[in-house]
């Protein structure tokens, strides 16, 4: 798949059958369901007819696409918008439909991104910075007191890998732990600051260094600002969906997990391809 920019994009939505093809581009291994020939002809209304048996079938019926009704332009512009980061509100216009569409169609991109992560969760290793960030709630508030009304989220970062990010009730050793546990593998190193709630990690299996230990080494591994850079990058972006319902917040610092770890990458193609699986 070539990079879809928006000149070209502009192309592909100019015609509801280049929109079609272009999706069935993207579904090589598409086959007849009654027969299993992988050869068809391109039919009207999202159609295809085998050329063996006969049928007529919608490929797009089993994925994501079918559950908005708006056409595959439509589809095509709002994973452009969702792409380039533009909200829900601002892709109403973009894409010329209601604001509830928009936010609908944006939800459904955002399920594709969740259930992918946690179909590909695997436990990070080697040397993890584990931290917990503030999100939302006006007053600015440390650990503890202070953090009410704020949605609290831990984050760990694999040095040279991956983020992985949850939502936590509280930055108790309790938590922080069995959070550590479900996504680090035992017998890793773990880089923290100095809360106590990570003191209790060596007893859990893991090699635990936090910044204190840095002057005792005179060594330059002793550092979080891999996770710090991602807490950054995630407040960044989501600045700009003020008041985002605290059932709706897991799916958005989700995305950001997502974008993260998926950075660099064309993420018009990651997402054409999450919504056709
Ligand atoms: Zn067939």
């Amino acid at each position: 798949m070539n990079h879809v920019d928006l000149m070209t994009l502009g192309r592909i939505v100019s015609d509801e059958r280049r929109c079609f093809e272009y999706l069935l581009r993207q579904l090589p291994d598409y086959s007849c369901p009654y027969c299993h020939s992988p050869d068809y002809y391109i039919m009207s209304r999202q159609r295809v007819r085998c050329k063996r048996c006969r049928k007529d079938t919608q490929p797009l019926s089993e994925t994501r696409f079918s559950l908005l009704k708006i056409p595959c332009s439509t589809w095509l512009i709002l994973l452009k918008l969702f792409e380039l980061s533009i909200s829900a509100l601002k892709a109403e216009k973009e894409a010329g439909i209601s604001y509830k569409t928009a936010l609908k169609g944006y939800d459904i991109i955002r399920h594709a991104i969740v259930e992918n992560l946690a179909e590909n969760d695997e436990l990070l290793k080697g040397e993890g910075e584990a931290d917990e960030a503030y999100f939302g709630g006006k007053r600015k508030g440390k650990r503890g007191r202070g953090a009410r009304n704020k949605t609290i989220v831990f984050g760990i970062l694999e040095r040279g890998g991956k983020v992985s990010v949850s939502i936590v009730q509280d930055v108790s050793a309790q938590s922080l732990m069995t959070e550590t546990v479900k996504r680090v593998r035992r017998g890793s190193i773990v880089y923290t600051d100095r809360w106590r709630g990570y003191d209790s990690l060596m007893f859990c299996g893991y090699k635990h260094l936090n910044i204190d230990h840095w002057y005792k080494f005179k060594q330059g591994k002793v550092y979080i600002n891999g996770i710090e850079g991602f807490w950054s990058f995630a407040k960044e972006r989501l600045i700009k969906h003020h008041g985002i319902s605290r059932h709706k917040f897991l799916y958005y610092i989700k995305e950001m997990e997502w974008r993260y770890n998926n950075r660099g990458k064309d993420l018009f193609e990651v997402l054409v391809e999450l919504m056709l699986h």
